[in-house]
């Protein structure tokens, strides 16, 4: 049993080292207990601009910037011979118009360290297994690779455990996603890409030529890496080969800009999957403790927004925290839970836009020059879906299907 610490956080991915950094560098004592060993493989590489205010605040900034990871300044959808280039810089919201396309090894690492160097304890290959809430804080099970446990004790817990969904597991919080089960199937490449007609700064969104349903990223790294993926219901997929590896090459050879982009990539990671990951909680919080990122909530990979997401929770809860530290009363549903969901639902009504065709074809019908509009669209698609001074963030669903139905009679 150890003494009691402020915060045990449980996961050091985005979400908990951005809470831990955050709350370490306040002077607050913070123990992250992970899981594994660090560096570690994880997808999830294309990050929003507005990602880049989140890090700043917890004091993470520079260490990213130091990695020199692929510098991105927005997405280019391909649908057909159609194609949109969208410049974040365009966007409406003020602040971070760039970022980064990351390798999640590296960034997670980097993140982590420098949450260390702030004063965070970090512990790797400990896992959280019990969790038991109490009338003045809570205590944790944890148990290392041997099998020994110990027990921390804590005046609150974030869990930031990722798809882990550790409290949503223990504390029976899990609720069902609205979307249906959907399948990435992914790897790395050497991607040997010479066409200069191609925008490394940018992520690849290309739309599959006969089901509109199946979606490829294609995220440039950096030193000459891409990540690659293909997303679609699982039965759309198992039409495309019996495993990963022959799901995903099969697929892009049925894309025809990717194919010819990646007609000379060298594999250097076997193809991974992962399969019905949006996931949903019954609340987001509760007696001593709250849920981060994944931990808590996924919605879909198309709009990258769920780093962007996974870090704006940890900041507010970083803010209730700290003023709760102070001794004021924090009301966590006013500060923590509504203002999260803003944004979460305005990536949800995009993100359905885009899987029953209707945003794809308002992507498709921008004009190339920004307008009023696109910079609104662009706004969001940057990540600033917290951005109440855009209609497109206060009443997605309404301002979208406006647009649709300009699109559908432009006349
Ligand atoms: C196919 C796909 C593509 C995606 N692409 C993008 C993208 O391009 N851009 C983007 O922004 N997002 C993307 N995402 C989403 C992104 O991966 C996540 O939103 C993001 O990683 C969430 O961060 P997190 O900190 O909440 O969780 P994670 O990054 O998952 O970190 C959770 C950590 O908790 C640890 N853990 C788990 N269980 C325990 C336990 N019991 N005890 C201790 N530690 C534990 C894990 O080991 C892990 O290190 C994608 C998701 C999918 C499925």
């Amino acid at each position: 049993m150890t003494n009691r610490i402020d915060v045990a956080v449980i996961g050091a991915g985005p979400a908990g080292s951005v809470a831990a950094a955050y709350l370490a560098a306040r002077g607050y004592s913070v123990e992250v207990v992970e899981r594994v060993h660090f560096p570690r493989f994880s997808i999830g590489e294309s990050l929003l601009p507005q990602s880049m205010a989140f890090l700043e605040e917890a004091g993470l900034l520079d260490c990213v910037v130091a990695a020199k990871f692929q510098h991105k300044n927005g997405a280019v959808f391909r649908r057909g011979n159609e194609e949109q280039s969208l410049d974040f810089r365009d966007k409406m919201t003020a602040g971070w118009g760039t970022t980064f396309q990351v390798r999640r090894d590296l960034f997670d690492q980097t993140l982590a360290l420098a949450a260390a160097e702030k004063g965070a304890c970090i512990t790797f290959g400990e896992e959280v297994t019990r969790f038991m809430p109490g009338a003045d804080g809570v205590t944790m099970q944890v148990r290392n690779e041997s099998g020994a446990e110990r027990e921390i004790a804590a005046r609150f817990a974030l869990d930031a455990s990722g798809f882990g969904r550790v409290l949503a597991r223990l504390l029976s919080l899990d609720k069902p996603a609205d979307f249906p089960v959907r399948k990435a199937v992914f790897c790395h490449v050497r991607d040997n890409i010479a066409d200069d007609t191609f925008d490394r700064d940018k992520i690849l969104i290309s739309v599959h030529p006969e089901n509109p349903s199946i979606w490829y990223w294609l995220i440039p790294l950096a030193d000459g890496l891409s990540s690659i993926g293909a997303v679609g219901p699982e039965a759309d997929l198992a039409v495309a080969g019996t495993d990963s590896q022959t799901q995903l090459f099969n697929l892009v050879a049925q894309a025809e800009r990717m194919n010819g982009l990646l007609a000379r990539a060298e594999q250097i990671r076997p193809a991974g999957t992962i399969s019905g990951y949006a996931c949903n909680v019954e609340r987001l919080y509760g007696p001593g403790f709250a849920m981060l990122g994944n931990a808590a909530e996924f919605l879909d990979p198309v709009f990258s927004s769920g780093v962007t997401i996974a870090l704006k929770s940890a900041i507010l809860a970083g803010h209730a925290l700290d003023r709760k530290f102070r001794g004021e009363t924090v009301d966590w549903m006013a500060e923590f839970e509504q203002p999260l969901k803003i944004g979460i639902e305005t990536f949800r009504a995009y993100v359905e836009g885009w899987y029953d065709a209707s945003f794809q074809n308002v992507i498709f019908s921008q004009p190339r020059q920004p307008t009023d509009v696109k910079r609104k669209i662009v706004s969001v698609l940057a990540g600033y879906a917290w951005d109440l001074d855009n209609p497109f963030v206060r009443d997605p669903k309404r301002y979208l299907a406006a647009v649709r139905e300009l699109v559908a009679s432009p006349t």
